[in-house]
């Protein structure tokens, strides 16, 4: 179960959220629970994270190692900050950033590089929805991205289905209409990288996961988790939907 917190809590904040949230997860919970705070609260992150077992990852990562290329935060960096995983080819990356699917697979070889986990995120637009072809949009963003990765690259991947007209909306696709987008994705997996790669890829689903629609979701065997937005910045909030894996 994922975190998304994208350019929400300041360092106290984030403080503040772990504070309430470390002692709520109980030694029963088995599934892996990572939260992506922003960069600069990273490092303390790690520390309120410590003793638990949270894990904490970063919101972008740049292709290059090293270099000229202002503002950026390369994969050695935030793994020496602590983070273990990454999100790469977010949707709101690839529209107010122009995120490319080309620049997601280089971003997604980098982060295995430095031994990062990333969570390639892809989904279609609502225009893309109403007329029919999410499962288009998928198999071209799949081809143009993460067929690009060896087969060795992909066993270190997770992949989230985050379709756009369901992100930030309060409109989550039905567990149905997710279910059949995993498949599509697993299906792509299996005719690049065989079989086992596609049983073994964990898909998650995003897109205004809540406490009240977690659990549908998750009844279905295609959904190995989910990536929640807004509703992982609260902690009660937060571990109701782990609690529900
Ligand atoms: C997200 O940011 O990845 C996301 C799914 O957001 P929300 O849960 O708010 O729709």
């Amino acid at each position: 179960m994922a975190a998304n917190w994208k350019m929400y809590k300041n360092a106290q904040e984030t403080s503040a959220f772990f504070e309430q949230f470390t002692p709520l997860m109980s030694d029963g919970i088995h599934c892996e629970v990572v939260i992506f705070p922003a960069s600069i609260s990273i490092p303390g992150a790690v520390q309120a994270a410590e003793e638990s077992a949270i894990r904490i990852g970063g919101q972008n990562i740049f292709w290059a190692r090293e270099g000229a290329y202002t503002g950026e935060i390369s994969g050695e960096m935030l793994r020496a900050a602590g983070a273990t995983w990454v999100l790469v080819g977010h949707s709101e990356r690839r529209e107010y950033f122009h995120e490319t699917d080309s620049g997601v697979l280089k971003k997604t070889q980098a982060a295995i590089e430095a031994h990062l986990t990333p969570i390639v995120c892809m989904g279609e637009r609502l225009e893309d929805h109403k007329n029919g072809r999410a499962e288009e949009v998928l198999i071209r963003q799949f081809a143009g991205g993460i067929a690009g990765l060896t087969e060795e690259q992909f066993a270190d991947i997770a992949i989230a289905y985050e379709p756009v007209w369901a992100i930030g909306t309060g409109q989550t696709a039905t567990p149905e209409i997710a279910a059949k987008a995993h498949r599509c994705i697993r299906s792509e997996t299996e005719k690049r990288f065989g079989r086992e790669a596609a049983e073994q890829v964990r898909i998650l689903y995003g897109g205004s996961v809540k406490p009240d629609n977690i659990v549908g979701l998750m009844h279905e065997q295609e959904i190995d988790g989910a990536l929640v937005g807004g509703a992982s910045l609260d902690p009660q909030t937060f571990i109701k939907i782990v609690n529900a894996a």
